[in-house]
């Protein structure tokens, strides 16, 4: 593994573009850049083509012989299949509105992680053989042949795009590089090029429900660690059932959630309020998920994931879903469920058994995501909510890509965080709400073989945190979304240490009063409550 450099170091980018024009300057696939290749046993646990043991440091990628033949008939069944590709592929002007807006361009000065020129290393290789000017001008037409060295150009690249879609929203046309990135990992799927870092959680999805491979008594063992330490700081016990049938709500929160902090405070968060609430809910042991692994690999993977939520919501024979903190738990559900595997008619239209509020945004998914539950609870002063115990937090909020700029949901979680803590700071408007910078580590790059990437990729974020520090003294980074709270501390760390990550629902547990607590001195962290020093 390669030694990731040092802050002051890799804060200097260059933007010299080299001397060669992008088609004459080969790839160079730096080590800290790029994932471990896909292990055979999940390409065979996946059902997907060329599974065998390969590294993308090796000369041989051990190809099937009619590679090219594969690819190009992939590229084209999908011109045919989805008609936004084929727009895309032909209707970019090159103006370069998207070209400085990649957090991967700008953390590390490479034009190839320009969007525009991303997008052209699967565009030339499409004039070249799908349009008579490519086919006929060639390089003039920017076209070009798909060469070895342009298949692996693409490996690298398309790896190095989080499909968080930033660009598109500056694009004068709506060119979704993101779709563009999909599409090319498909057709590297064809190959067996995937990195292992995904296709391991889509296999460990596909087989085991979550991506980390929980079996069942792991997540129900988890869990009650969790009920321990509530009891612990609150002194109530709680008792949540698991895969119960009959239940009004199925509730699916991404499995990190269950496993690694900051997550689990995340998880004891929804506990402690659905406790509180009543509600008369189950948590799935099988449909243990949120996150859909198969998003960064294929459409019909991720179809086929996403389908088990809602094979699950079917067999409980619950009425409606509720879904915890998690980015593309949403954007699947919003922008692809319905085409794939909606409407889901068989449950009911979502209703909050303790408001009454109809979710009508969710009546064809009847999946509601918790920040527009709990901010509707709040509204409706359903929760008894002690803001001063967060006194000690100085809070920003980080606007996850897909559940922001995919979803619309932005002052939901504002709202919420408004209401459980006193100090609330935004960030910079151009790097918030639908312009929000990704953490550089979605869409399966959350490896820790590709450290310098992640660190590139995170430094616009981390740069639009730091401000707040200094102009505020935030000390606390609050999100939506699983693979946020997986993949910021590690950039908080290096670019700017002493700043915490937390998901809203450990916020709103730690000022939520609940019936019957006892007198609580810390907060879910194990850390002195405001005023309650020295008495934990
Ligand atoms: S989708 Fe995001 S990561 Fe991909 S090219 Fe656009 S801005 Fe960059
Ligand atoms: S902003 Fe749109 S049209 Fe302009 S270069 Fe980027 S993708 Fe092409």
């Amino acid at each position: 593994m390669s030694k990731t450099p040092k802050p002051d170091e890799l804060s200097k980018v260059d933007y010299t573009p080299p001397k060669t024009g992008w088609m004459d300057t080969p790839a160079e696939l730096k080590q800290g850049m790029w994932c471990y290749g896909s292990k055979p046993k999940n390409l065979e646990t996946l059902e997907f083509p060329n599974p065998r043991q390969w590294s993308p440091a090796d000369e041989d990628w051990k190809l099937p012989e009619n590679w090219q033949e594969t690819l190009l008939n992939g590229l084209k069944e999908r011109l045919d299949k989805y008609r936004s590709f084929k727009v895309f592929m032909d209707i970019c002007v090159r103006c370069g509105a998207c070209a400085d807006k990649c957090h991967f361009f700008i953390g590390s000065g490479d034009p190839k992680n320009m969007p525009v020129l991303r997008a052209e290393l699967l565009r030339s290789v499409y004039r070249g053989n799908f349009t008579t000017a490519g086919k006929i001008l060639g390089k003039l037409a920017g076209a070009r042949k798909l060469t070895y060295s342009v298949l692996k150009e693409w490996w690298y690249y398309f790896f190095q795009c989080t499909e968080c879609r930033r660009c598109s929203v500056f694009c004068p046309y709506g060119i979704d590089t993101a779709e563009i990135t999909m599409m090319a990992r498909e057709l590297l799927n064809l190959l067996g090029l995937n990195t292992d870092w995904i296709s391991g959680p889509a296999a460990n999805c596909y087989m085991k429900g979550n991506h980390l491979g929980l079996e069942p008594h792991t997540i129900v063992g988890n869990l009650e660690y969790m009920l321990d330490d509530i009891e612990t700081i609150t002194g109530i016990k709680i008792k949540p059932s698991f895969n119960r049938k009959g239940a009004e709500i199925l509730f699916v929160t991404p499995s990190g959630d269950l496993f690694a902090d900051p997550g689990t405070y995340t998880a004891m968060g929804y506990l402690m309020l659905f406790h509180e609430l009543g509600l008369d809910y189950t948590w799935s042991t099988y449909a243990s998920e949120g996150g859909n692994f198969g998003f960064f690999t294929s459409n019909e993977l991720a179809k086929r994931l996403n389908s088990k939520i809602y094979a699950e919501a079917k067999r409980l024979g619950v009425k409606w879903i509720l879904g915890g903190e998690c980015g593309h738990m949403w954007r699947v559900l919003n922008q692809y469920m319905d085409t794939w595997n909606g409407p889901a008619d068989f449950l009911q239209m979502p209703k909050s058994p303790i408001t009454g509020t109809i979710f009508e945004n969710a009546k064809s998914t009847k999946m509601v995501h918790i920040a527009e539950f709990t901010a509707d609870l709040i509204k409706h002063g359903k929760l008894k909510l002690d803001p001063k115990r967060n006194d000690h937090l100085k809070v920003t909020f980080h606007d996850s890509c897909n559940t922001a700029r995919g979803m619309g949901i932005f002052e939901e979680p504002r709202y919420i965080i408004k209401n459980v803590c006193n100090h609330f700071y935004e960030m910079d408007e151009h790097t918030i709400r639908e312009k929000t910078f990704c953490c550089g580590s979605g869409s399966g790059l959350n490896a820790s073989e590709n450290m310098e990437l992640r660190m590139r990729g995170g430094l616009p974020r981390a740069n639009a945190v730091k401000d707040v520090v200094e102009k505020y003294g935030v000390n606390m980074l609050a999100n939506i979304c699983a693979i946020d709270r997986a993949a910021l501390p590690a950039i908080m760390d290096y670019w700017v240490p002493g700043t915490a990550v937390t998901g809203v629902h450990e916020l709103v547990a730690n000022a939520l009063v609940m019936t019957g607590e006892k007198e609580r001195t810390t907060n879910l962290r194990g850390e002195p409550l405001s005023g309650m020093e020295g008495k934990e």
